[in-house]
């Protein structure tokens, strides 16, 4: 789940927590496409920006014990999938959790939090982590 991380630094939509929404079908997306792969080329031109909502609920996760050096502070952590009301998937870790009572189905919500520091350029990242929604 190491590549979660890494995903989640590098894409700049999750600072905004939006993704794109086909105008033909009405699909959202996650992070952002240019085009919908169901309607085509029927799709070109009419995808939308949409701000995602930031409550859902855990679709699956898993805990991550093995993490990068710059992580260590921190392990062992959760990673979740995480399916929004507006039914998109999305990769974070969740964290203010008690990790044993984690599990399929909890209320979650997107909060804005420091990522992690980038060890090399000592970057710090924002971005979005959950926690439980309750
Ligand atoms: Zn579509």
């Amino acid at each position: 789940m190491a590549s979660v991380a890494k995903e989640w630094r590098e894409i700049p939509g999750r600072y905004n927590l939006e993704g794109t929404k086909c105008d033909c079908c009405g699909k959202v997306y996650f992070p952002e496409r240019n085009f919908c792969p169901k309607c085509r080329r029927d799709s070109i031109g009419k995808m939308k920006i949409v701000k995602l909502c930031r409550e859902g609920e855990v679709f699956s996760y898993s805990i991550v014990h093995d993490a990068p050096a710059a992580n260590n502070s921190q392990k062992p952590y959760a990673v979740a999938f995480v399916k929004t009301k507006d039914d998109v998937l999305i990769a974070g870790q969740l964290v203010d959790v008690d990790l044993e009572k984690i599990e399929i189905g909890m209320p979650v919500r997107a909060v804005l939090r420091k990522l992690d520091a980038d060890g090399a350029a000592g970057v710090i990242h924002y971005g979005f982590k959950f926690v439980p929604n309750v």
